[in-house]
């Protein structure tokens, strides 16, 4: 499979070459050259399948014949080391719970099975070495601390703002050790963006071999095709059209999903719910993209005023307002609505969402509405463990406190302090 780059101005790439270079030398997003639906059978078995062989059959074509059959597979079995069980809340609704991962947000997925790619290639490559440099506002950086954890020949280096992410997240940071080092930043999750945005057009910083560990790399954004394939597996014998909500900030998520529907999955409609960053939904109404500054919200994870996946989305629509309303809407929601929607979900049906699972059963709730008839799924994104100071006195409740969260809570945190972006050349070129 070749890759092009969505600003048609740089050469079209192997997988391999996507994976390590990340964004494209034009700054573009990599974009598969074709996308070939699965055949027919697949989807008429689909239930008799484990979650496995639906993921190689879903990603296969995009890898292509540059990681072997065998060692493909070896690859997605270690990724999907956990369940994606499809909850039911109400009548017609589910939960798909994506959060029983190491560090319990769904980007472990997308972070196991990067990290994994890019441990094949270096396999075989001994010269290779990589450094991926990743900043992160809470989430992203534990998924990928951990799904890199021991990987050979990568380094991962980690920038996060001191003190502005909860305790949990924190120590999924800074506690791993081997490979994985934590920079603790004096500033706010923007100066920690804008530090690794410098060292990746740094000419020198070269040697290094930086690559990126967000939902831009392709092999963190496609495997997340997987979920959409497993909502479907397991609701099928509903026979109705199935809806899917997913609660979005930078839109690779439910861009994936829109690419399960293109490789023949039987999606009737996307729903793209977000908080106040409401861009897209905007976009949707008047056709205009207006990226605003983000806005800080309770479900901060989709914080994201200008999302980077969307143009992939719009690539896939030809960006034609027509086609996107055939089978996409998106709808944003206050703070406000998302604590209703979290206490109703409760006092109805015993469910604890977070946030931002509570963002998408709003965006679900709404768009059944307009289409009666439809079983509805929202992608419930992280364990509520990890929003414990929204979730328990709003629902009035303890959390208990899972083992993967636990196992951390213990562990010595060790990190270096860094207060500019030259301490962090040094640190990269020591
Ligand atoms: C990253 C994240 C999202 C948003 O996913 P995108 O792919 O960026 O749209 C939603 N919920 C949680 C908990 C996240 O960590």
């Amino acid at each position: 499979m070749k890759y092009y780059s969505l600003n048609h101005n740089a050469p079209n790439v192997s997988f391999q070459e996507a994976v390590i270079n990340g964004l494209a030398p034009d700054r573009g997003l990599y974009f598969p050259e074709n996308i070939a639906p699965l055949p027919e059978t697949f989807f008429e078995n689909i239930e008799t399948l484990s979650n496995e062989a639906i993921a190689f059959e879903a990603i296969k074509q995009f890898v292509g014949d540059e990681i072997p059959e065998k060692e493909l597979k070896q690859i997605i079995s270690e990724t999907l080391c956990f369940d994606f069980p499809a909850v039911k809340v109400e009548e017609d609704l589910y939960s798909l719970e994506l959060f029983h991962g190491p560090t319990m947000a769904f980007k472990d997925v997308g972070a196991r099975f990067m990290a994994r790619c890019l441990a094949y290639f270096n396999r075989n490559n001994p010269d290779l070495h990589n450094t991926v440099l990743v900043a992160t506002s809470g989430d992203t950086g534990g998924a990928v601390a951990s799904g890199f954890l021991g990987v050979k020949g990568v380094d991962v280096v980690i920038l996060y703002p001191s003190g502005k992410v909860s305790d949990v997240q924190e120590r999924q940071l800074t506690t791993l050790g081997q490979n994985i080092t934590a920079l603790e930043v004096d500033g706010v999750f923007d100066d920690c963006q804008d530090m690794v945005k410098r060292a990746f057009l740094d000419e020198d910083l070269k040697s290094q071999n930086l690559t990126s560990a967000n939902s831009i790399n392709i092999a963190r954004w496609l495997p997340q095709m997987f979920y959409i394939f497993f909502a479907y597996k397991q609701l099928k014998r509903e026979n109705k059209p199935l809806i899917i909500s997913c609660p979005s900030g930078n839109f690779g998520n439910i861009c994936a999903g829109i690419m399960a529907k293109r490789l023949g999955l039987p999606i009737a409609r996307f729903v793209a719910s977000t908080n106040a960053n409401d861009t897209v939904p905007r976009f949707l109404e008047n056709g205009a993209y207006d990226p605003k500054p983000s806005k800080a919200t309770i479900s901060n994870a989709m914080d994201v005023g200008n999302p980077s996946n969307f143009i992939r989305i719009q690539e896939l629509y030809h960006n034609d307002l027509t086609e996107f309303e055939k089978d996409f809407s998106s709808y944003a929601f206050t703070d406000d609505e998302t604590k209703a929607a979290m206490k109703r979900i409760y006092q109805n049906s015993k469910y604890v969402a977070e946030p931002h699972g509570a963002v998408g059963y709003l965006g679900l709730k709404k768009e059944m509405k307009l289409n009666p008839g439809s079983v509805g799924v929202f992608l419930e994104t992280a364990h509520p463990i990890k929003f414990p100071e929204t979730v328990e006195p709003l629902l009035g409740i303890t959390l208990e406190i899972p083992a993967q969260i636990k196992s951390v809570l213990g562990k010595e945190k060790k990190s270096i302090q860094i207060n500019s972006y030259d301490e962090l050349k040094d640190f990269l070129n020591h």
